[in-house]
C-alpha cells in the first residue's frame, strides 16, 4: 500500500483498479470474487488492489454482502430501501364527500396541495380528487356549487394508498407505476377490513425532498 494513505486522499490508479471502481459502480454491491471472474482472474492476483482501493476510501466493503462505492456507501445509512413512510408523511388534506367541487377548488388553493382526499361521514376514505379531475369537471357547463365531489372523484376500491410502515422506495415505485402524484397514508380500522383512516400523504415533493436530504447528509 502506498504510504500514508489515508481514507478520501487520491491517488493515481491503474488501469486495473479503474476498471475495478467501474464494475463496482454498475454492479455493487459485488463480491470480491464476482469481481475477479468479471475481470477473469483470481481472487488472489485481485486482493491487493482491492486492499489499495479500500484503504484509499474509494470502496467500502461489507460483511456478506460485498463491495460498494464509498459514496454510495455513505448514504446506505439514510437510503429510499430504509427509509419509512412514517417519518416523511405530510398532513392529510381531507374534503366531504357531500362537499361541492366549487369548495374542492378553494380547498386546493387554500391549502396549496395538488389531490384532496375525499371521506364519508365516518371520516373513512372514500376516494381521491386531484387538479385533473377538478379541471375536467370545469370544462363541462355543470354548476360546480350544486356537484358534489363524490361523483367526480376517483373511488374506492380503486384507490392506491401506502401504511406508514412502508418504505419511502415503495411510495415512490407506486407512484410511478400508477402514473399518480400522491399517496393517501392509510391505517385500516380495527374489525372493519378494507375501511381506512387517512393519517398522512405522501407526494412526488416528499419523495424529492427526502432525497435530498439524504444527499446532504
Ligand atoms: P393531476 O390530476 O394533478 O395530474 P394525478 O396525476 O395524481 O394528479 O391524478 C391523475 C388521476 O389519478 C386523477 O383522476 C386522480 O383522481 C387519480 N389519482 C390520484 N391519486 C390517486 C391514488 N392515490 N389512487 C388512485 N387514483 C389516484
Amino acid at each position: 500500500m502506498p504510504s500514508g494513505l489515508k481514507g478520501g486522499d487520491s491517488i493515481k490508479l491503474t488501469k486495473r483498479q479503474k476498471e475495478i471502481l467501474q464494475i463496482v459502480k454498475e454492479n455493487g454491491p459485488i463480491t470480491g470474487k464476482q469481481i475477479a471472474e468479471k475481470l477473469s482472474l483470481s481472487r488472489a492476483a485481485l486482493r491487493p488492489d482491492l486492499a489499495i482501493l479500500t484503504m484509499a476510501g474509494n470502496l467500502e466493503a461489507k460483511p456478506r454482502v460485498g463491495y460498494f462505492l464509498k459514496e454510495d456507501y455513505k448514504l446506505e445509512g439514510r437510503h429510499f430501501t430504509n427509509q419509512l413512510v412514517s417519518e416523511y408523511k405530510a398532513h392529510p388534506i381531507v374534503i366531504l364527500q357531500s362537499a361541492s367541487v366549487y369548495d374542492a377548488i378553494v380547498q386546493l388553493f387554500l391549502e396549496d396541495v395538488g389531490t384532496l382526499y375525499v371521506v364519508d361521514e365516518q371520516g373513512c376514505l372514500a376516494g381521491v380528487i386531484s387538479r385533473k379531475d377538478l379541471l375536467r369537471s370545469a370544462l363541462g357547463n355543470r354548476n360546480l356549487n350544486d356537484l358534489p365531489v363524490s361523483v367526480i372523484m376517483t373511488r374506492m376500491p380503486n384507490i392506491i394508498m401506502i401504511r406508514s410502515e412502508d418504505t419511502l422506495l415503495e411510495a415512490a415505485k407506486k407512484m410511478i407505476d400508477y402514473h399518480i402524484d400522491s399517496l393517501p397514508v392509510v391505517r385500516e380500522i380495527q374489525d372493519h377490513p378494507r375501511t381506512y383512516l387517512v393519517i398522512g400523504r405522501i407526494t412526488k415533493t416528499t419523495i424529492t425532498r427526502a432525497y435530498l436530504e439524504m444527499n446532504e447528509q
